[in-house]
């Protein structure tokens, strides 16, 4: 039967019902229609299917599955095509797993190096994300099997994930935040988009039409389907005239009776619940059609791609007096526990139980071998001289080192840049014993790496995935030759961020910035970066000549003048003229990845448009002028240079820019700076008073006022303990995910995830608000 025909013989109770979830991962079964139900699951770098216990947090036993590379080690590869292939790798497992879409790709740009979620999301810059993801989904969506682009929007820290209120000026919002989602839509055609907890500019993104509709829908040309991140939806009617269609997970019936109601009495448009329902139909058809051959995969094949690209996404930061790669024969000492116990993917609702896992151990033969440090990060004196005496014994010293698990996950952000006490302590001891000295880095996001003049050479493998122990022992001796760039920059200490005096602990936060995140800002406010933004080093090197510039295409040669094969990822940046409103002193707007034999030659050519140019002034414009096209191999090292003459009608600047923060870019932004950037005052993070509450209060902002709410939270760190084995361990990521994601995820929210019903959260609501005998009625279903 056709979907029309389907939605005709629903009726108004049955529509509402269908967009919602039937439980944690399913859509509703339309039995009688012959439509079964259709299961999501996560995520972007593989697939976590839970077939028995359902969670959000990436606690409970899911489907092996292969565990990629993550978004932080795949973004390094600025390779396209192979971020196509992982797409159609996981679009493979999800098809045998009969799972009709898969919850991912991210493309939140990384605001802050804390975001306790930055290793999901690809890059500060959005051009780069919105490519990567948008080759993701294409190839994904290929086999049939659906994407959810995620998490739209403006969604870029964990502290107070559920119920922070975004607070960003327009022009912002549009060239750097929704840039990504832009393209990936545009270009990637995602059969869904996962809008995000928080609230954009004062509404939820689950209602907010400007952003599900007007911009999504009727700019972008959307034609998919909007779900809500899990719990995220706020007021269903809202909502529904907002363009958001599905409410995820399913089984609390939220808000239900009060949509029909509205429906009824004609404060909600009908037409609103079948333009839903009838694209929650269109993707479970769709998802049923496809499902229908669903096929093994080949868990070999798969493990070698992710193997690849840990290889391919690794960066080489340094490597003094070309000590890596290491020679045959040369003696090695291999230090650190993450060599035995890797750290390769991050915690949360992306986390895999992988297929198999490989620990650079086992594959870097004949090295001996030292802790220097325990699955927690620290040190003593007796792993200290463990590890000088090895690294005394050999030639070269590889040093493990990075973030533990504890550090960075989903749900939580971290506190500061740095890396474990015991790791810094373990590299300066052995950099001290060995003058060759490796450190191979495995982490999420950006870490303050003092230490670094005091060794010879530096691999960054990110969260490399199930095989990322082999691409590592690969990558050392010489068997790849690394080529990633770095994503983002990495500034030498977190108070070098644009952000640093106004991100932490902040609910609702402020966008003071502008458009001036990560090299944006280094770059005009002139600030050095340990290592900048589209940087990376190979065992070869690269030549750039013979720039031509014709029209929009820009063209260039590049030389493999080394004596190895490897391959370059060449960037466009493009510099605006220095006049008129402020600009960011040169942007992204294309890249190429090419590989290229010693002494071989390739010549390398962008077409730029209109938007490579343009700037957000109520629309997108293009400032005429002389604009300058810099060919290079970072942001920071463009070697090749063009003018090109662009059309176009001047574009004042605003009347506050003058000797604004956006201009001098002086210390640190103000709040002063930003109401003028903003256009007004923005919102205060005081909590509500008793009898203000609303559903959106979390049990953490109501339990200092309401006694109900003190039980809860008593109730919930109780439960924590004893599923943790009677003590509160803060140590362990879930833990703190788990208590984060409870005691501080808002009523409705809880509501949905718990599948209950609306009176129970209802009624809950007025006793935190004072109305304990009201709220009880509520509970018992005595009341309204
Ligand atoms: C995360 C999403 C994820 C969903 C389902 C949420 O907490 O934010 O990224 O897809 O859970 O696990």
């Amino acid at each position: 039967m056709k979907t029309e025909d389907v939605l005709k013989k629903l009726s108004l109770k049955e529509k509402i019902a269908l967009c919602s979830g039937e439980d944690f991962w399913h859509t509703k079964e339309l039995s009688k229609h012959g439509i079964p139900a259709m299961m999501m699951c996560d995520g972007p770098h593989g697939l976590r299917c839970q077939k028995k216990s359902n969670d959000m947090l990436g606690i409970n036993e899911s489907e092996p599955a292969t565990c990629f590379p993550t978004a932080v080690t795949t973004a390094c590869t600025w390779n396209t095509e192979l971020l196509g292939e992982i797409g159609n790798a996981i679009a493979e497992e999800t098809k045998a797993l009969e799972v009709g879409v898969v919850l991912g790709p991210g493309a939140n740009i990384k605001r802050d190096p804390l975001c306790g979620r930055n290793f999901e999301y690809f890059s500060e810059d959005p051009y780069l994300a919105g490519e990567l993801a948008a080759s993701f989904i294409e190839s994904v969506q290929k086999t049939g099997i659906g994407t959810s682009l995620k998490h739209f929007a403006l969604n870029n820290q964990e502290y107070k994930r559920f119920n922070g209120d975004s607070q960003v000026d327009e022009r912002t919002m549009r060239e750097i935040y929704l840039s990504a989602f832009e393209k990936a839509v545009k270009k990637g055609k995602p059969s869904t988009v996962m809008c995000g907890y928080n609230k954009l500019n004062g509404t939820h993104c689950s209602d907010h039409k400007e952003l599900l509709t007007d911009i999504l829908r009727t700019d972008w040309g959307y034609e998919g389907l909007v779900v809500t991140d899990w719990g995220a939806m706020f007021d269903r009617m809202n909502s529904f005239e907002a363009g958001c269609d599905l409410n995820m997970p399913g089984g609390s019936s939220y808000m239900e009776k009060k949509a029909l109601k509205a429906v009824k009495k004609g404060d909600l448009s009908e037409e609103y619940v079948d333009k839903s329902a009838m694209r929650v139909l269109r993707m479970m058809e769709k998802a049923h059609d496809v499902l229908k051959d669903a096929a093994p995969f080949d868990e070999e094949a798969h493990h070698l791609l992710a193997k690849r690209a840990a290889a391919e996404g690794a960066v080489l930061l340094k490597n003094d007096s070309g000590i890596l790669p290491v020679a045959e024969g040369t003696t090695v000492a291999l230090i650190g526990k993450m060599a035995e116990l890797p750290r390769y993917q991050g915690a949360g609702s992306s986390h895999i139980n992988p297929t198999r896992l490989s620990r650079a151990k086992d594959f870097i033969k004949h090295a001996v071998y030292a802790d220097g440090y325990d699955e927690k990060g620290n040190t003593d004196d007796s792993y200290i001289n463990e590890a000088v005496n090895a690294s005394k014994s050999a030639e070269v010293a590889v040093v493990f080192a990075g973030l533990p698990d504890t550090y960075e996950s989903e749900g939580f952000d971290r506190d500061d840049m740095k890396m474990p006490k015991g790791h810094l302590d373990l590299i300066a001891a052995v950099a001290q014993a060995n003058p060759n000295t490796v450190v191979v880095l495995c982490s999420g996001s950006v870490v303050e790496c003092p230490w670094a003049d005091s060794v010879k050479a530096v691999l960054y493998m990110g969260l490399s995935g199930q095989a990322g122990g082999e691409a590592a022992a690969d990558l050392l001796c010489g068997k790849v030759n690394p080529s990633g760039k770095l994503a983002e920059s990495w500034p030498f200490v977190y108070e070098d961020c644009a952000t640093a005096e106004y991100w932490r602990g902040i609910k609702n936060p402020q966008y003071r910035e502008g458009i001036y995140v990560g090299y944006r800002y280094y770059d005009k406010a002139k600030k050095a970066v340990r290592w900048p933004f589209g940087y990376g080093l190979s065992y070869t090197s690269f030549e750039y000549s013979n720039l031509s510039a014709e029209g929009y295409t820009v063209s260039a040669d590049i030389t493999n003048k080394g004596k190895c094969g490897g391959a370059e990822v060449v960037q466009l940046y493009v510099a605006p003229p220095k006049n008129g409103i402020h600009r960011p002193c040169k942007e992204l707007k294309g890249f190429a990845k090419i590989y290229l034999e010693p002494g071989e030659t390739k010549r390398v050519s962008f077409t730029l448009d209109e938007r490579s140019f343009a700037l957000w002034d109520n629309g997108w414009k293009t400032p005429g002028g002389k604009y300058r096209v810099l060919i290079g191999r970072s942001v920071s090292d463009t070697p090749l240079s063009a003018v090109v003459n662009v059309e176009g009608a001047a574009i004042e600047a605003p009347k506050w820019q003058s000797g604004s923060w956006y201009e001098t870019m002086d210390g640190a932004p103000s709040k002063e700076d930003f109401v003028k950037l903003y256009g007004k005052e923005p919102v205060s993070d005081e909590n509500p008073k008793k009898g203000e509450f609303t559903k959106d209060n979390t049990v953490i902002e109501m339990k200092d006022q309401s006694f109900v709410m003190r039980l809860l939270y008593k109730g919930i760190e109780k439960t924590m303990i004893k599923k943790f084995g009677g003590k509160k361990n803060c140590d362990t990521p879930e833990f703190r995910m788990f208590m984060s994601s409870s005691i501080d995820s808002p009523l409705r929210n809880m509501q949905i995830l718990t599948a209950t019903k609306d009176k129970i959260f209802d009624g809950l609501l007025d006793m935190a608000n004072g109305r304990f005998f009201k709220g009880l009625f509520r509970m018992m279903g005595r009341n309204k």
